[in-house]
């Protein structure tokens, strides 16, 4: 019997990947209009932005100062005072579009009610630093439905290390097979939260598709099928 749903924050409750690529253009567009030279077009910049990122850390404070370090071609000619503003048209640019960009995936405060409603408890375990990852639940408008959020700085490990896992399942008050965790990354969420004794929902739709067996107890092309795959359960 299940009796508490966790879930994964990004990719999984919020379409992260695709807030961080539109802000990263964003941005690129207004550090050109305050006097960058990329040498690229704003879309072209953008992408490059983007993947900076990814090497970079996703979480990375500094990415726009190493971006601009290594990209911006007006460098050696600017003063300074150009090339700080440059880096602030950049960043206030990405906070503005990014305050915008980030929403729930459809369905997410729906399910969120409705398993509420049903007396599940719900919880949130996520590798992201402990600020951030509250940060993102407040601009989603769904912090409130969460009995216990487990971040990075919670735990001090991350997935699929077990021990996340498990400080949700207590934090819940539940033991961990009657709980199922539900996120988008098969090795980490899945595998993670399988190896700790909890069931297990694939976030495909979040779009980290990994080859093979994932082994997870179901698969969801989205967070709505989430009520109707625990009612089978129930009923098996
Ligand atoms: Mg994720």
């Amino acid at each position: 019997m299940i009796k508490g749903v966790l879930f994964d924050l990004d990719n999984t409750l919020v379409d992260f990947m695709r807030m961080k690529r539109l802000a990263s253009e964003e941005a690129a567009r207004a550090m050109m209009g305050a006097g960058a030279d990329f040498g690229v077009d704003a879309s072209t910049a953008g992408k490059r932005l983007f993947e900076h990122y990814l090497d970079h850390g996703i979480e990375s404070d500094d990415a726009f100062l190493s971006f601009l370090g290594k990209y911006n071609q007006s460098r050696l000619s600017a003063g300074i005072a150009k090339q700080e503003a440059i880096l602030a048209a950049g960043i206030q640019s990405y906070l503005r579009a990014k305050d915008v960009l980030l929403t729930p995936y459809p369905g997410v405060r729906r399910t969120l009610v409705e398993l509420t409603r049903r007396g599940l408890k719900l919880g949130v375990v996520t590798d992201a630093p402990r600020l951030k990852g509250w940060q993102r639940l407040q601009a989603l408008g769904i912090a409130e439905f969460f009995d216990v959020v487990i971040t990075f700085h919670d735990s001090n490990v991350k997935k699929p290390d077990g021990r996340p896992f498990l400080m949700a399942v207590e934090g819940l008050g539940l033991r961990p097979f009657e709980v199922v965790m539900v996120g988008d990354w098969v090795e980490k969420d899945v595998q993670g939260a399988r190896d700790a004794g909890l069931k297990t929902a694939w976030a495909q739709y979040g779009g980290r598709a990994s080859g093979g067996d994932h082994g997870a107890d179901a698969t969801l092309q989205s967070i709505a099928e989430l009520g109707g795959v625990l009612e089978q359960w129930k009923s098996a």
